[in-house]
């Protein structure tokens, strides 16, 4: 059996594009672990690892694989961490691997407002190159219903600060979050918060219930009306009109997903309407996923 130094406190999760990354827990689960949406870290009590841990990390995987070119912090908001304490674990990773050339991690919109500018500049000097955001919505209601902590002007003003600093933003926003009464409000809103921030990356993925849906009802701060599949396209189509990005690579291509969108924005704006609107129209012949056409 491979020796791999690490021994990982599950479960453990990064995003599809970090999979050739070295994982680097820093914290373990997530600092608000509240979203009624998220089971990701309910099993984990958040905590920051032992900064000697940490290096002891590094240093041994370094021995095994001092060529490592991407690192990725986990868990869910290493961001939380001082700024001083994120700089000696960048500094350490610059030094053991010194073929590095990009580390990135989670984080929530307030955790970057909790940082200056100039820290983040220290960070982005420091190899941190890209923060992956679930903004999940732009809608304050929705988010509020999904008990985010966070709202429209937070978002913004914690994403463009990052993007001040020269960090590359990844954001994330959820099909079918706020239900049937708040989808045209979520669309709408969510598009408005993309165009103030521009970002590098998006991604849009389909809320799952991977503890049932009648455990998302309880937890929703409304009555959730959930969506079909049609609805839930009409939604993504809704999200693609609102949008006026500049240049930002766009994927709709997780699992949950189920239509494939992948392109650049705004230059596929018109391919992903027609995609959308053909597989609303014709759900059984225009492009669903097979595993979803079987279920329609
Ligand atoms: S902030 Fe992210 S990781 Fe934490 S509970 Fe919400 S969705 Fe989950």
């Amino acid at each position: 059996m491979n020796y791999f130094p690490i021994q990982y406190d599950e479960p453990l999760f990064r995003p599809p594009s970090e999979a050739d990354s070295l994982i680097l827990q820093v914290t373990f689960g997530c600092s608000w672990n509240k979203c009624s949406f998220c089971e990701m870290y309910t099993s984990k009590t958040f905590r920051a690892k032992e900064e000697e841990e940490i290096l002891r990390e590094i240093n041994a995987v370094a021995k095994l694989r001092p060529d490592i070119r991407k690192v990725f912090l986990a868990d869910g908001n290493p961001m939380v961490l001082s700024t001083k304490r994120l700089l000696k674990i960048l500094a350490a990773i610059k030094l053991a691997f010194p073929k590095v050339r990009s580390v990135s991690t989670y984080s929530l919109p307030s955790n970057l407002i909790s940082k200056s500018v100039e820290e983040l500049k220290e960070l982005k000097e420091a190899g941190l190159k890209l923060v992956y955001v679930g903004i999940e919505s732009g809608d304050d209601e929705v988010l509020n219903m999904i008990n985010k902590g966070e709202t429209f002007a937070g978002t913004a003003e914690g994403l463009l600060k990052a993007k001040a600093a020269g960090i590359k933003l990844s954001v994330i926003v959820l099909n079918g979050v706020g239900g049937l009464t708040f989808t045209s409000q979520h669309a709408v809103n969510s598009a408005r918060v993309l165009n103030l921030i521009q970002p590098e990356f998006a991604s849009v993925l389909v809320l799952s219930f991977p503890f049932g849906i009648d455990r998302y009802k309880q937890k929703f701060r409304a009555q959730y009306i959930p969506m079909n599949i049609p609805e839930l396209l009409k939604e993504m189509e809704e999200f693609i009109v609102h949008l006026e990005l500049q240049s930002t690579i766009f994927r709709s291509n997780h699992a949950s997903n189920y239509i494939v969108l992948s392109g650049i924005l705004p230059r596929d704006k018109s391919l992903f309407l027609e995609k959308l609107q053909s597989a609303v129209n014709n759900p059984k012949t225009a492009g669903l996923r097979a595993e979803w056409q079987r279920g329609l």
